[in-house]
C-alpha cells in the first residue's frame, strides 16, 4: 500500500530560533507500524503534519510510494489523521460522525452504509451508531473518532498522541486495539507519543526524537539492548537505566571504573573500546535487569563485586524494585528488580554485580563509548 521517505527534511517555522526539524532522513517501510517518541517539543506533531500536509516543509523531500509529495494538497494524499482532541461533531450521532467525510466526497449512499457498518464492528461499537458524542465515553469517542479514518480506507494512518485523554487503564486496552486493527487494515501506520512504553508496546520500529533530530531508529529491543547515546538509554526502559558518572583509570595495566567509593575492573569485552578513554569523565550505565545479588546468583558471568545497601522496597506483586546507594557513596539512588522471592529490608547490605554483556558506557558528550 504505502512507503513514506523523507529525507533530509527540515522545519523552520517562521521566526523561531532554530529549525524544529533538522534534517530528518527515514524510510517506513509497507504496513510498517512506526512510532515517533520523544519529550514533548521535539517536534514529533510537527513531524507528522507535515507527513500529512497540514505543515509545509522548508527543504528536503517528502514521498509517499516513491511519489515526491511536497507540493501535494492533505486531501490527495490518501491519509487520514486521528488527533488527540478526536474533535467529533456534537451534535451528529456516532454513524453520521463516521459517513460525514464520505458523504462530502459524495460517494454513493449504500457504499458509504457498507464501510461505516464495517469500521463500527471492527471497533465494537456497533451499538452505539445512533448516540451522539456527549453521551459516550472517552474511550468510544475515541473509537468513533478512529472509525472516521477507516472508513476513508486511506494507505497511511497517522495517530497523534491519540490516547492521551484516556484513563491509564483505558489506555492500555486501546493500545492492543489499535495494534489488532493494525494487523486487520493491513495498513501503515505511524503513531505519535511522548510514552516510551506506548512506544515499546505498539512500534515494529520506534524513532526517538530530542530538540528536532533524531536520535535513533530501530526496533524496541535494539533501542533497549543497543542505544546509541545516553539519552536514548535513559529513554527506554522503566525503570530507567541506572547512570553512574566516574571516570575510566588504568591499574597495573587493566582498567577500572572509578566513583568516588565505587571502583571495579572492567571486564573482558569492554577493555579495548576503553582503553582510548583512560583519565576522562564516563557515564556507567546499568539496567535494574541485569543486577545480580552475589548471594543468590552464581551461573551468570558479573562484574566484581560492589556493596551496597538497600533504601527502598516496592513490592508491585509480579516483582520488586529495589532502591540503593553504594556502599560510600550515599549520594544519588540507583534501583535493580527481583522477583519477589527475594524480598529484601531496607538497611539490608548486599553485595551485587552487573552482567558484564550489558555494562554501558558514555562519553561526556552522551555518546555510548562501549
Ligand atoms: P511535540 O509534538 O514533540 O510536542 P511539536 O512538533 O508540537 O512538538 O513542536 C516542536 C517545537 O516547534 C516546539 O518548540 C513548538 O513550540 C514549536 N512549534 C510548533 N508549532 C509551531 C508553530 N505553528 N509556530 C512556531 N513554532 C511552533
Ligand atoms: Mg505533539
Amino acid at each position: 500500500m504505502a512507503s513514506i521517505e523523507v529525507r533530509n527534511l527540515v522545519k523552520q517555522y517562521p521566526g523561531a530560533a532554530a529549525p524544529t526539524i533538522r534534517n530528518a532522513d527515514l524510510v517506513f517501510n509497507d504496513k510498517e507500524f512506526i512510532v515517533l517518541v520523544g519529550p514533548s517539543g521535539c517536534g514529533k506533531s510537527t513531524l507528522l503534519r507535515m507527513i500529512a500536509g497540514l505543515e509545509d516543509i522548508t527543504s528536503g523531500d517528502l514521498l509517499i510510494d516513491n511519489q515526491r509529495v511536497n507540493e501535494v494538497s492533505p486531501k490527495d494524499r490518501d491519509i487520514s489523521m486521528v488527533f488527540q482532541n478526536y474533535a467529533l461533531y456534537p451534535h451528529m450521532s456516532v454513524y453520521d460522525n463516521m459517513a460525514f467525510g464520505l458523504q462530502l466526497r459524495k460517494v454513493p449512499k449504500d457504499e458509504i452504509d457498507k464501510k461505516v457498518k464495517n469500521a463500527a464492528r471492527i471497533l465494537g461499537i456497533e451499538h452505539l451508531l445512533d448516540r451522539k458524542p456527549k453521551d459516550m465515553s472517552g474511550g468510544q469517542r475515541q473509537r468513533v473518532a478512529i472509525g472516521r479514518s477507516i472508513v476513508r480506507e486511506p494507505k497511511v494512518f497517522l495517530f497523534d498522541e491519540p490516547l492521551s485523554n484516556l484513563d491509564a487503564k483505558l489506555r492500555v486496552q486501546m493500545r492492543t486495539e489499535i495494534k489488532r486493527l493494525h494487523r486487520q487494515l493491513d495498513a501503515t501506520m505511524v503513531y505519535v507519543t511522548h510514552d516510551q512504553i506506548e512506544a515499546m508496546t505498539m512500534g515494529d520500529r520506534i524513532v526517538i526524537m530530542k530538540d528536532g533530530i533524531i536520535q535513533q531508529f530501530d526496533t524496541p529491543m535494539n533501542l533497549f539492548n543497543d542505544p546509541i547515546n545516553k539519552f536514548v538509554a535513559g529513554f527506554i526502559g522503566s525503570p530507567s537505566m541506572n547512570f553512574l558518572e566516574g571516570e575510566i583509570i588504568r591499574e597495573n595495566g587493566l582498567l577500572g571504573f572509578k566513583s568516588k567509593n565505587v571502583l571495579f575492573g572492567i571486564p573482558d569485552p569492554h577493555q579495548a573500546k576503553l582503553a582510548g578513554h583512560v583519565g576522562k569523565a564516563v557515564t556507567f550505565g546499568f539496567r535494574p535487569e541485569y543486577v545480580y545479588d552475589k548471594a543468590v546468583e552464581f551461573t551468570r558471568h558479573l562484574s566484581q563485586d560492589v556493596d551496597i545497601t538497600i533504601d527502598v522496597v516496592e513490592p508491585i506483586g509480579s516483582e520488586s524494585f529495589n532502591y540503593f546507594h553504594f556502599n560510600g557513596n550515599p549520594e544519588p539512588t540507583f534501583c535493580f528488580r527481583t522477583s519477589t522471592n527475594t524480598l529484601y529490608k531496607p538497611g539490608q547490605v548486599i553485595t551485587i554485580g552487573t552482567d558484564i554483556e550489558r555494562l554501558r558506557f558514555f562519553d561526556e558528550s552522551g555518546e555510548r563509548i562501549a
